[in-house]
């Protein structure tokens, strides 16, 4: 059992607060994202939860305890860093086998326990090397196998792919997934890269200026971004958004003079003229080369052959937007096109602030 909860933490760098009185959950075994641009105080938090930091408000449980001024080694958790911080004058054998020498474990354990984290990261042929004589992939399994062996019941990681080049970062991503889900420990991962959010976590917490914007599962955060930034965040293309004007009657927008109709939970809170976002998808918008009824006139600028499928940048009025085609359809720059939109996954956001209506 390892719930985390936060309630309230607060980290101030002088002047600079990293971390704006955080209050949050993490289950039991949840593998929790915390996803955010470079700078918005997620390693900080990740430190704090760790102890590395000390919090300036607020307080930190761990299945029920308080452990907010709790040395790093007396909370029951091990860490992963970006900097993989395997040491180079250990064999790999002795890196993995550091925590559990340092928690003066009997040497039969630390043998069997450094065999079976090696051989769930396959690098038990390499225990006798020395870290020079390993390859990037084969340093970082090193760092998580070190981390596992000591069987904390938190496992926190900061950036632990992001050393490696894109290839072994896709190979890893699965791996470390695969790993973690046997492992059943609380894992909080921070990363600045959201297609490891999406792809790994159960829940991700979308930061931003020592904040949390949005908590939820990866595909609610792609689908319901509760904010703009979050949709221009995540998701490759971002989210797709447009000016919408409310018209009289608030039964509909106008954009770019197609009227779109509005749905009747939204317009209860508007007024008319008010100006909206409205958020879509590059795959939930359909391509036409003929004009049809209630589809918004464009025009091709670009077409990206990308194999499964071509992506598409148009120009709507003066907002440009991507959009999905099959792979066979015969778009060209130039052209003149009609985009017609999923009606179900548009998203309403007040321009004004950026936050969803919904
Ligand atoms: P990155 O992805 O670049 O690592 P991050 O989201 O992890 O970014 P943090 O490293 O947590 O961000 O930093 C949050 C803010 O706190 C930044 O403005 C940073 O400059 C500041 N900060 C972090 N550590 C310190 C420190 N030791 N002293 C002063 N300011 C700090």
């Amino acid at each position: 059992m390892a719930e985390i909860r936060l309630e309230n933490v607060r980290k101030e760098f002088g002047e600079v607060v990293a971390v704006k009185d955080i209050s949050l959950t993490i289950h039991d075994r949840e593998f929790m994202v915390l996803l955010g641009p470079s700078g918005c105080g997620k390693s900080t938090l990740l430190r704090c939860i760790a102890g590395l930091e000390q919090v300036n408000n607020g307080r930190i449980l761990i299945d029920g305890e308080d452990v907010t001024q709790l040395p790093p080694r007396k909370r029951g958790i091990s860490m992963v860093f970006q900097s993989y911080a395997v040491f180079p004058h250990m064999t790999v054998f002795e890196n993995i086998a550091f925590g559990l020498r340092m928690q003066k474990k009997p040497d039969a354990e630390i043998r069997q326990r450094v065999q079976s984290s090696a051989e769930l990261l396959h690098i038990e042929e390499l225990l006798d090397r020395y870290p020079a004589q390993l390859s990037g992939g084969q340093r970082q399994r090193v760092a998580v196998a070190r981390a596992i062996a000591v069987q904390a019941k938190v496992l926190l990681m900061d950036e632990p792919l992001s050393n490696l080049d894109a290839l072994l970062r896709l190979e890893m991503r699965a791996e470390l997934k695969r790993l973690l889900d046997e492992l059943q420990a609380t894992v909080i991962y921070v990363t600045h890269d959201q297609v490891e959010a999406l792809s790994m976590g159960d829940r991700i917490a979308v930061m931003r200026n020592g904040e949390i914007l949005q908590c939820d599962s990866p595909i609610a955060v792609y689908n319901n971004p509760a904010a703009h930034f979050i949709g221009s965040f995540i998701g490759n293309p971002p989210m797709n958004f447009l000016t919408a004007r409310v018209l009289d009657g608030k039964t509909a927008v106008s954009v770019h003079e197609t009227t779109i109709p509005l749905p009747p939970s939204i317009a209860s809170q508007l007024k008319a003229n008010t100006e909206l976002w409205l958020g879509i998808r590059a795959e939930n918008i359909e391509a036409l080369s003929q004009t049809a009824p209630d589809t918004i006139p464009a025009k091709v600028l670009v077409v990206e052959p990308l194999g499964s499928h071509n992506l598409l940048t148009v120009q709507v009025g003066n907002e440009l937007l991507k959009v999905n085609t099959h792979a066979d359809a015969k778009f060209s720059p130039g052209q003149a096109i009609w985009l017609r939109f999923a009606a179900d996954k548009i998203r309403w956001l007040d321009k004004l602030t950026g936050q969803s209506l919904i």
